[in-house]
Formats: C-alpha cells, sequence, structure tokens
C-alpha cells in the first residue's frame, strides 16, 4: 500500500493506540525498515473495532459492537481486506431498506417495508407546508427522509427535512424521475442511482448536505461487505504481523513536543514514568487527547484538537435462543425501530444455530446515542428490551433472551465518542479540518479517523495511518531513545 522507494530508513517509531489507524501504521512502518512499538491505553487492541463473542470456541455467535460493514467503494479498507488475506471471508452486508419485510415506524406504528411508501409520502406532504411538488419528486423526497429519519440523530433531523424540502426539491423535480422508480408499484426511490446519475445535485446549493449524503448513502448502500467471523479478524491480522511490541494497559496522559524528540507520559500504578521517543504517531482521538497534559503544540493545533466535534454511538445486542425473526417473514437487513432504539439489525447466523442468534436490538447515534449510554447498563437494557418487544412481542417469550450486551462510545473510557462527523460542513471546511488535524507538530504525527476525509469509518482511519507514514518517512532521523523516570515512576 505504501510506496516507500524513496523514503527508507531505520527510525524508532512509536504509536500510540491499538485500533485499526496504529495498526496498520505500524505495520507499514515496519515494511520500510522502521522499528515500531505500540502502546494501548486499554486491556485490548482494535479500539473501535470490537468484535463481541457471547462465549468461547468455535463457532461462538459474536456481534460487531463497534465497525460491521465496509462499503465495496471504500478502496483502503478492501486493499487491506485483500493483503491480510481476508477476501474470501466478504460476504454481504444486509442493511436498512434491504429486507422488505423489515419493519418501518411511522405515525401510525411499524408498517412493512414493502407497504410503507404511501404512508411516507403522505407524511412528507404534510411537512411541506402546502409546497407542491410533483409525485416522483415527492417520492424522492420521502424516502430521503426516512432514511435521514432511521439514521441521523434527533438534533440533525429537525433540520433535515427543510434541508430536503429547501435545497434539494426544487432541482430534483427538473429532472426526469421516471428511471429511478423501483418495485411493481413502483412506489420505491433508487437514490443510490440517482445521485450517482445526478452528482451536480449533490453538491448544489450550500454543500451542507454533502457529507450527510455521503454517509447515508453509504450506510444504506447495496453494496455492503462483512466480514464472515469477524471484523476484528482484520486487527488479528494485524497483530501478527507485526513484530515491534504491542503493549496494552499503557495509558498515555500527557504529550511534549520537544525540538527533536517527544516526550510522552505513561501512567505508572499511582504515579508516571516519562520516555523520551524519536517519533511518536499518536492515534488517540481528540475526544480523550484534548484533556492530557500536551505541551509544545502550536495554538492552531490545540484548536483543533478542541474543536473537532464527536457523536455518539451506542449498540445493544441480544442474544437469542433462536433467530424467531424468520418466522416473522424477516430474513436479515434491518427495521427502523424508531423511539429511543432507532435502527434494529438481524445479521445472519453464522454460528452453531444451537448456540442462539443474535439481534442488534438497537444501534443509535449522536443525542439518540447518549440518551441510552447515560442511562446505567441495566436500565438501558431493559428500555431496549421492552421498545423491541414492542415490534418483535416474541422476544418476551421465556428463555427467549438469553444474553444482553451493550456497548457507549460516547461513554467509553478510550473514544468518548463514535466518531467524527462533518456534516453540516461545505467541502472546504472538511478540508481545512482535516489538514489541521492530520499536520504534524515537530516529531509528534497524528493519524486516527478524525485526520481523515472519511471520517467515522474504518477507510479514513486507514487513508491517514497511511498518510501518516509517508509524512514520518520523509522525515530526516535523528537518534536516541532514553527513558526517564519521574515521581511514583516504575
Ligand atoms: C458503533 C460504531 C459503528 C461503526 N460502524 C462502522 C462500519 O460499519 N464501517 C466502518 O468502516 N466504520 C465503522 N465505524 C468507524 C470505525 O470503527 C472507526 O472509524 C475506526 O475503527 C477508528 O479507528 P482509529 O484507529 O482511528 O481509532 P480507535 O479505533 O478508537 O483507536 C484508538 C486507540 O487509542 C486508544 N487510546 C485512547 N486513549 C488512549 C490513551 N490515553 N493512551 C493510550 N491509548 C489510548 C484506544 O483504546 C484505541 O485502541 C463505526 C464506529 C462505531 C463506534
Amino acid at each position: 500500500m505504501v510506496d516507500g522507494s524513496a523514503e527508507r530508513g531505520a527510525k524508532k517509531i512509536t504509536v500510540v493506540g491499538a485500533g485499526i489507524s496504529g495498526l496498520i501504521a505500524a505495520y507499514e512502518l515496519e515494511q520500510l525498515g522502521n522499528d515500531v512499538e505500540i502502546f494501548e491505553g486499554s486491556s485490548r487492541i482494535g479500539g473501535r473495532i470490537c468484535t463481541h463473542r457471547f462465549g468461547s470456541g468455535e463457532f461462538t455467535p459474536f456481534v460487531e459492537l463497534g465497525a460491521m460493514r465496509i462499503p465495496a467503494k471504500h478502496r483502503y479498507t478492501m486493499d487491506y481486506v485483500e493483503k491480510l488475506g481476508l477476501a474470501d471471508r466478504l460476504a454481504d452486508f444486509r442493511t436498512l431498506f434491504s429486507e422488505e419485510g423489515a419493519y418501518h415506524t411511522t405515525s401510525a406504528g411499524f408498517i412493512r417495508v414493502r407497504d410503507a411508501a404511501q404512508k411516507l409520502v403522505h407524511e412528507f406532504r404534510l411537512g411541506l407546508n402546502g409546497t407542491r411538488y410533483c409525485d416522483d419528486a415527492l417520492l424522492f423526497g420521502a424516502w430521503l427522509t426516512a432514511i435521514g429519519n432511521a439514521i441521523a440523530p434527533a438534533n440533525f433531523r429537525v433540520t433535515l427535512r427543510n434541508d430536503i424540502s429547501v435545497e434539494l426539491l426544487k432541482l430534483v423535480e427538473k429532472v426526469d424521475l421516471k428511471p429511478f422508480l423501483r418495485g411493481d408499484r413502483r412506489d420505491r426511490f433508487d437514490l443510490h442511482a440517482f445521485f450517482a446519475a445526478h452528482p451536480e445535485i449533490r453538491s448544489s446549493g450550500s454543500g451542507r448536505l454533502n457529507r450527510f449524503l455521503d454517509d447515508i448513502l453509504n450506510e444504506t448502500s447495496p453494496e455492503l461487505a462483512r466480514l464472515e467471523g469477524g471484523m476484528d479478524q482484520l486487527v488479528h491480522r494485524l497483530e501478527d504481523n507485526i513484530r515491534g511490541p504491542i503493549l496494552c494497559n499503557q495509558e498515555v496522559l500527557g504529550l511534549d513536543v520537544q525540538d527533536d524528540h517527544v516526550l510522552v507520559e505513561f501512567r505508572r500504578g499511582t504515579g508516571t514514568v516519562v520516555r523520551r521517543c524519536d517519533y511518536v504517531l499518536c492515534t488517540i482521538p481528540f475526544s480523550i487527547l484534548r484533556s492530557l497534559r500536551l505541551n509544545g503544540l502550536s495554538p492552531d493545533k490545540r484548536a483543533v484538537i478542541n474543536e473537532v466535534a464527536y457523536w455518539s454511538a451506542t449498540k445493544v445486542a441480544f442474544l437469542c435462543r433462536e433467530p424467531f425473526w424468520e418466522g416473522d417473514g424477516i430474513t436479515g437487513g434491518a427495521s427502523f425501530s424508531g423511539g429511543r432504539v432507532r435502527q434494529t439489525y438481524y445479521p445472519p447466523v453464522e454460528a452453531d444455530p444451537a448456540r442462539g442468534a443474535v439481534l442488534l436490538a438497537s444501534y443509535t447515534m449522536g443525542d439518540d446515542a447518549d440518551v441510552l449510554g447515560r442511562l446505567p447498563q441495566a436500565q438501558r437494557h431493559e428500555v431496549v428490551l421492552d421498545e423491541v418487544a414492542r415490534m418483535h412481542p416474541e422476544l418476551l417469550r421465556p428463555g427467549m433472551v438469553v444474553d444482553i450486551v451493550s456497548r457507549a462510545w460516547g461513554q467509553y473510557r478510550w473514544s468518548r465518542g463514535g466518531g467524527v462527523t462533518r456534516w453540516g460542513k461545505d467541502a472546504m471546511a472538511c478540508g481545512v479540518e482535516r489538514d489541521g488535524a492530520a499536520r504534524p507538530e515537530g516529531r509528534l504525527f497524528f493519524a486516527g479517523e478524525h485526520c481523515s476525509s472519511t471520517t467515522a469509518w474504518i477507510d479514513g482511519a486507514i487513508e491517514s495511518a497511511v498518510n501518516a507514514v509517508h509524512k514520518i518517512s520523509r522525515t530526516q532521523p535523528s537518534r536516541c531513545t532514553v527513558a526517564v523516570a519521574r515521581a511514583g515512576g516504575v
């Protein structure tokens, strides 16, 4: 992936954070002949790639509490899937609106996706305050709003309808929309084909909707993949291919940029220890970094570290005795469950069926995720069970729910957020933020999804790692690593 013909040379590089960006960077830096050591604060590697297994051994049911799907067009991710020998594990990922039998919440209650169009158009029209559009444009607006409602957090949903009706519909009406109508009743709208055929509409207006459209089209794309056996295989294949030490439980508390080195302060018991490092690649999310002791950074860098906006994400999963949803005509994909639960996914049963089937009962983002994330875990699980059982009363059958697990990323100590959001920012503002986040300070380099053009995706994390490797490689080498102990240090 990294062409380092002009960039070879042994440097000693300290990578902080063993998420996908830190691991990819370490792997590539070693390929270029450098010595790498990785320090991870938590007790596990992988960061926001987090496959939870309900038990141990082969054929154990699992759920992705972090990343779960890869858009086919995410070339960085797909390249590493291939490079790490995992291409034969790629399988289709079925998402929202892919399953006609799944449910969609409307003001009239739960409706099957196949029957939802009329109701969605009716609801969309009511919100237009009398402005008239042709039927096909209404269908476009209704389905786009439905996707937005299912995916966008509450604070964004409020402005979404206005943005769609004010910014998009007038332009959309001028286009022949017939080629994008789908289904026997011609009441489905192929938004992916439409935006692919009309990129000018997407980039029109203020550009506020650009990143939003990118993300929701990715999340509902018909071209999504999963990794059979779990996304954490990416992490463990990298681990197997990295020669240098990967040390967990090594929390970094501070970074001090000096002229030709960086002092890294680690927690050790009740005290700290400071290491002098030639080069440091920091992949700690800025949501965490902003609360560490930082010295020697420029005012611009401090500003971007403090200002980058994160959205929360919360997932709650049930291990069920059996995939009861199949008896209800749902073979996969996801329902829009509304309420506090938002999205419910039906992953395929890959494990031994006798060990149960996993329902990703709730996937929320932004302030919706915080509502669930701030609840004590037991209460969070109770709320989700109660709400999902209104859609799927089978959950209340004795013994149906065998186990419940959740992860609230906004409250998680090692990320304090699900990912960086740039929704509502135009292309120029996105670029300025990305460049500022990725810009090195002396011998301190930065990577992580927050330093990329595709934030909140694995692809962005990898892009940032590859870019950081180039930057480090082009920096003139210097010598020596000395450990300096401070009060209470080990
Ligand atoms: C719920 C959810 C769903 C997602 N779904 C998808 C998806 O379907 N597809 C997709 O492509 N992407 C998805 N993403 C995004 C993707 O998971 C992330 O963009 C990517 O994994 C981030 O990698 P990273 O290396 O930048 O950060 P991280 O994975 O967060 O790695 C940073 C590492 O730094 C460590 N760290 C933090 N603080 C310290 C410290 N003080 N000292 C030392 N170490 C520290 C952390 O423990 C962590 O291991 C999802 C994310 C979430 C949360």
